[in-house]
């Protein structure tokens, strides 16, 4: 019962995602107006706005211009009641449920953005680092220096490699994200996610240019790495410790 509860506020929740991805990377406010088509701008009625439901009841297209909805829209909503779902199983009905929930928020907005726009908007990150701060510290019981650590850490890493390039091999926004997810995570789990979207990324782009769809040295999306791997380390972070130090310490 709990379980569909919190699919449907996914569901819900991941709908609200993405008027804020598309509003904040266009640069419109989001908290007045109604929800609209990018392409003829006819307002959508809330009949037509029913996470998932819509999208496949109007075969993926606007009712009134027939242009194609994006699958963004319910792939995000689908993404977020699995997320909200994965955090339940882990967590429990807890507040920590709750300050997961919220950072998963931040971090779906900057993957989507990253992966269809490139872009890490501080519109998004910025907000998101003293809240981070805050609920790390109080609900999560962070100690304030593993977040003060491992946002040097995160912004850090990405800050040496902007200058050393010259912003050539990483933009700034990479560097936000660093310091978000040490407010998020602390010193030794933002290590790991660092590794972890490292490797990942290493691999995909492996793949990428093996099946030749990529040349060496174009960009891949890393933000997009990053932002999963927050959320592994979220749900499996200390378990992946325990089984390292286990393993080979
Ligand atoms: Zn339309």
């Amino acid at each position: 019962m709990e379980y569909i509860l919190v699919a449907l506020l996914g569901l819900i929740v991941g709908s609200f995602l993405n008027v804020v991805i598309y509003r904040t990377y266009k640069g419109v406010g989001f908290v007045k107006g109604r929800s609209y088509c990018p392409f003829c701008k006819h307002s959508i009625e809330a009949h037509d706005n029913i996470p998932i439901v819509s999208f496949f009841l109007l075969r993926g297209k606007c009712r009134w211009c027939r242009k194609s909805i994006s699958w963004q829209y319910p792939l995000v909503e689908a993404g977020m009641a699995v997320a909200f779902i994965l955090l339940l199983w882990q967590f429990g009905p807890t507040a920590e449920f709750f300050v997961y929930a919220i950072y998963a928020m931040f971090l779906m907005v900057i993957f989507v953005q990253d992966l269809r726009y490139q872009v890490i908007l501080d519109q998004v990150s910025l907000p998101g680092i003293p809240l981070a701060i805050l609920l790390s510290l109080l609900v999560l019981h962070i100690p304030i220096v593993d977040l003060l650590i491992g946002m040097l850490i995160g912004g850090g890493f990405f800050a040496f490699q902007y200058f050393v390039s010259r912003g050539k091999w990483i933009g700034g926004g990479d560097m936000r994200l660093g310091a978000l997810m040490g407010a998020m995570l602390g010193w030794k789990l933002v290590l790991l996610a660092l590794f972890l979207s490292y490797m990942s990324g290493s691999l995909f782009s492996i793949g990428l240019v093996l099946s030749q769809k990529k040349r060496w040295g174009s960009r891949i999306p890393l933000g997009t790495f990053l932002t999963v791997a927050t959320f592994v380390c979220f749900l499996a972070g200390e378990q992946l410790i325990w089984w390292y130090q286990a393993e080979f310490l």
